[in-house]
């Protein structure tokens, strides 16, 4: 009797898959990790810099399989402030995750989810001084002036200009002048 054909399993570790017929009741501590490749991230933003490590308690609850435990995976990003590239590392700490096991099928692949949960968790305006693998002083923050400087830059006084008195003083001469003396023609009434 030959076996059944069956499509070839993919190369070991390529997926985060649970052999459903092979768990136990109390559930199985799944370890390991997931090549960098399965993020498939467009060019120009975040790009992998390790495998996406898995750390999960499984367990099946009638209808339902459970994971629970951390993912992490190191990332270079952009800083949005200084645009000079960084790593940090994405840690899912107290992480789970709820699948319905299809009854039919006797595994339940869980690369997507945590492949999804992980690049949800990716900052949407990363920012270097944020790191938590390597924070450092974003460059960019030098490049804001303090306030400080801002208001020694500004002139001392604002004095008023010589000329400008002259115009006063020519003014108050024509006042003068021009200032009709009290008319002494009164007005008669009709
Ligand atoms: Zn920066």
């Amino acid at each position: 009797m030959s076996a059944p054909s069956r499509t070839p399993p993919p190369p070991a570790g390529s997926r985060l898959l649970i052999d459903l017929t092979e768990l136990p009741d109390e559930g199985r501590l799944f370890e390991g990790s997931l090549p960098a490749s399965v993020f498939d991230l467009e060019p120009g933003g975040p790009r992998p810099l390790s495998p996406l490590h898995y750390r999960l308690w499984v367990e099946r609850d009638g209808d339902h399989l459970t994971a629970s435990g951390e993912l992490s995976a190191d990332f270079s990003f952009e800083c949005v402030r200084c645009l000079e590239p960084f790593d940090d590392r994405i840690t899912l700490d107290g992480y789970q995750l709820e699948e319905e096991v299809d009854a039919k099928s006797p595994s339940i692949d869980l690369t997507d989810r945590v492949r999804e949960d992980i690049l949800l968790a990716l900052p949407g305006h990363p920012r270097c001084e944020e790191a938590s693998l390597t924070p450092r002083a974003c460059p960019a923050s030098e490049m804001f002036p303090k306030v400080g400087d801002i208001i020694s830059d500004l002139p001392e006084e604002t004095s008023t200009p010589a000329d400008s008195r002259t115009i006063w003083g020519a003014l108050d001469q024509l006042d003068l002048k021009s200032t009709p003396k009290s008319p002494e023609n009164p007005r008669r009434n009709h």
